[in-house]
Order: C-alpha cells, then structure tokens, then sequence
C-alpha cells in the first residue's frame, strides 16, 4: 500500500484491516525522517521507544480484534514546547538542553489515549518566540516547498512536518500566529481555538493570556479529529473552560449555504502583497459560489494590534521566563563567583537574543512609571479589538482574510530586522488578543510556488463553524 500522504482516516483503516501493522507504519515514518529531514529539520527529538511501545500496544489490540480508538497507530509530531515525559523537552532553547520532562502534557496525553503514536519533539522559535523558526537555539527549518525560505514560526517544525509527510499530523502553539502562519507558509492546514478551550497543562508557558494548543493536519477532518481529541475541561489547568466539546467530526459535514461570512477592509490594505490579495478574493468568491453571503464588517482598532501585542507578550514572558535560573534543570553557568552570578550568568549563556530582547522590553513595560502607560494601555487596547470582533460577529457567522501579508520569505532575509519580523504578524495577532478562533487554509499558490493560505476567524468556542467553511472549501477546490 501506498504509505504517503496519509491521513488520520486512512493511517488508522490501514492498521485496523491489518493491511500494514502499527510498528511498521511508524518505523515507515521514523524511514522518512532518517532520509528527509537533514534537509528541513523539523525534527530536534526522535522518540522511538515511546513510539514503538505504543504502536505494539495497537498492534495486540489489533490482533485481540479490540474496537481501536479515533487515532489508533496515527504517527504524530509534537512541538518542542509541549512537555512529554521522559523524552526531552528543549523549547528550542539552550537553557532547557538537557530537560527530561517527570510528566506529560495534557494534549499529548489525550492523542496519545486515542491511539496515536509519538514519533517525536518538533522544531521551533525559542520559547515560541519569533515567525521564521530562525530563533531555534538548535537549527533553522527550511520550508518543504522551498528549501531557501522559512516555514514560518513559531511552530515551523510543526508545520514542516505535515508539509513533507513526515507526521500524519502534528501539535503546535498559537500565542501570536504561531500555528496559523506557518501553516499558511507550508501549503497546510493550522487551528488556533478559542483561549481556553485546550487545557495547557504541561504548555511551556511564553505569555500565559494569549497561549492556545493547536493542531496542523492535511484535510479540515484531520484537524477536526485532532480538536475534538484534545479538547474539553482539564482539573488540571484552571484556565481550561467548561465548554461542552461538540463532535466536529460530525459538524463539518453541514452545509454553509446562507452562512454569512464577514470581510473586513482592515485585513486588505497597505503591505497586503497583491499576488495574496488575488488569490484570498478568489477564495472568498468560492466561498459565495457555495451560497455563503459575504458582507462587509468592520475591525476598527486592527491597526493598534502589533502594539497592543507585543507589549502583552513580551510582559507576560518576561514573568514566565523568569523560572529559569540554573537551579533545578536546564543550563547552568560554570564556576559562578555567588548565587546571584550564577542566575545572571546562566540566564546570559542559556537565552539567545530574541528572548533576551523580549525580556528586557516586557520588564521595561512592567516597570513602576511605565505600567500604566504600556501595558495598561495595551490591555485597554486590547479590550477595544475584543469588542470588534464582538461586534461584527453580531452580523456574520465567520470573518476571513489573509493569514499573511506575502508568501514564505527568504530564510536571513529578515533575521537583522525585527520590526519587519513583527510586522508580518499583523493578521494574526488579533484572534489571540480577542481570544476567538481562527484556521488558516491553503487558498493557491504564488507564480513562484509559494502556498497562500487564508484565514477564517470564528465566535468564542465556535470552532464547529469555522472547521466546516474550511471543509466545504476544500471539498469545492
Ligand atoms: N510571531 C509571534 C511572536 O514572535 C507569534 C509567536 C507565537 O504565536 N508563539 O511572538
């Protein structure tokens, strides 16, 4: 049988029929990565025990004749920052080099009690902080489509991964874009939910109020699977809300004739590259051939959203980020002169520069003078695009638009310039400000290949509907 390009569905079939066992489907995977990824390297962390152990356990249940569960034998990558017990856990940083996790988090725990088989530790931004995966203390990734651009960031790995078929689908984080911007460069399909709706225990946190779970997968049912899998009440994580989880699986296959969907002026102007700007108004033109109503709405405060963003995230970092002192795990400096040189030092040779320049700008915006100026003003800014989206979702049942401003850019092309790096969030940083929903689809291609994705926004905890715009989307293109 043909082993590529395999989704949930047809992965868990194929070791259902015994038409290939558990154990070979993912030593065919751990294959693919051996030959592919020195190329992209996704991968930071194989687990094949782990991977194996699990895959055996199907295997038995197979031959018992056992009913299998929705991701039996389903290969699965997990982003870096997600903690897994027993294999280490890096966040792509330095200081966390030699972090063998004593648990697991919640998100891995509940793919993997479906069935799936970890194959290993994904790629990333360190601390998730950055769009390129150029910040990796480890290595860059290379976008599959195009080996001289990035796949995006943070969870470039992530997205990387499901992009050359070497994961059937894959967990990435989504503080700022992390998972939809990199699966609008990569040509796949990336799924923030709403705040709270996947618990974050075991979450490596960057900015604990814009932290979301999420996952990358080939087809809307991939993703649909992966959400329904992972969501729902954790005692374990406060913030995790008791919303029932409704059966996306089921939920996708309802039409979207007479859906209104909402298109906002302030996701089309200035820096929208035109080639982008073609291929999201086609798109949206198939959504109305579909029988959607498309209405225009309006987001007023977007254009304050880069601000407002980078002032939350880089305050709540810089208290998150204040954990690692060489203490207990990670980094530790040598032959420190007193306790306070070794938290300073350690700190200064275990953070690469990104995080260390968002830690300075968070504890800047923190600071007694400066609070309420910038991160008060942020949060009130914040409250305004919130209630935007309030707003307009009065009048439309989705919003979409761009998940980028261009296509993959040029691996180094922006390392030197951070602002510019910051700026290409513009799209993306809103949902997690407001907390809503939102899945970035691949749309086309650019004239040099590049994949376009757009981007569909839902209500609060209404992921059912923006999962199923994406499916009928793709089952008309
Ligand atoms: N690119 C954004 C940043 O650098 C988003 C990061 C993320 O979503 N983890 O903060």
């Amino acid at each position: 049988m043909n082993l590529r390009n395999l989704t949930i569905d047809a992965a868990r079939s194929a070791v259902a029929e015994g038409k290939i066992s558990a154990t070979a489907l993912a030593e065919s995977y751990f294959a693919k990565i051996e030959s592919d990824d020195p190329k992209i390297g996704a991968y930071l962390m194989l687990s094949k025990e782990r991977a194996l152990t699990k895959a055996a356990e199907v295997d038995a249940q197979v031959k018992k004749g056992e009913k299998l569960a929705p991701l039996a034998g389903v290969p699965v990558g997990i982003k870096d920052v997600l903690v897994t017990k027993g294999v280490r856990t890096t966040a792509g940083s330095k200081i966390l080099a030699n972090y063998i996790p004593p648990y697991d988090c919640t998100a891995v725990a509940r793919l993997e009690s479906a069935g799936a088989v970890v194959l290993g530790k994904l790629n990333c931004d360190e601390f998730a902080m950055g769009s390129s995966n150029e910040n990796s203390a480890y290595k860059p990734v290379h976008n599959p489509r195009d080996l001289s651009r990035v796949p995006g960031g943070s969870s470039g790995g992530s997205a990387a991964a499901v992009a050359a078929d070497m994961a059937v689908t894959t967990l990435g984080s989504d503080t700022g874009g992390s998972i939809r911007q990199p699966a609008s460069f990569c040509g796949v399909i990336g799924l923030k939910p709403t705040y709270g709706r996947v618990s974050r225990y075991g979450l490596i946190a960057f900015a604990s109020s814009l932290d979301n779970i999420g996952p990358f997968a080939k087809t809307a049912k991939d993703a649909a699977i992966m959400l329904r899998t992972i969501a729902g009440r954790d005692p374990m994580d406060s913030t995790s809300a008791e919303v029932p989880v409704p059966d996306y699986v089921v939920e996708i296959e309802k039409p979207v004739k007479g859906m209104k969907i909402g298109v906002a002026k302030e996701y089309f102007g200035e820096g929208l590259e035109p080639e982008t700007r073609a291929a999201i108004e086609a798109a949206i033109q198939k959504l109305a051939k579909l029988g959607c109503e498309i209405v225009d709405v309006s987001l007023p405060h977007t254009k304050y959203a880069i601000p407002a963003y980078y002032l939350v995230a880089t305050a709540e970092a810089s208290s998150n980020l204040a954990r690692f002192d060489g203490v207990r795990y990670g980094h530790r400096a040598n032959s420190v002169r007193s306790l306070s040189d070794m938290y300073r030092r350690s700190r200064d040779e275990g953070f690469g520069p990104e995080v260390k320049r968002r830690i300075m700008l968070g504890t800047y915006a923190l600071s007694a003078g400066y609070y309420d100026a910038y991160y008060l003003k942020a949060q009130r800014v914040r409250t305004l695009l919130t209630n935007d989206f309030i707003e307009a979702f009065k009048k439309v049942d989705a919003i979409v638009g761009p998940t980028c401003p261009t296509p993959a850019f040029k691996l180094g092309e922006k390392v030197d310039d951070p602002l510019a790096m910051y700026l290409a969030d513009i799209y993306t940083v809103t949902a997690n400000l407001a907390g809503i929903p939102g899945i970035s689809i691949p749309v086309g291609n650019s004239k040099e290949n590049l994949p376009i994705g757009m981007q569909i926004f839902g209500k609060h905890f209404d992921e059912a509907t923006i999962l199923r715009l994406a499916h009928a989307y793709e089952q008309a293109a």
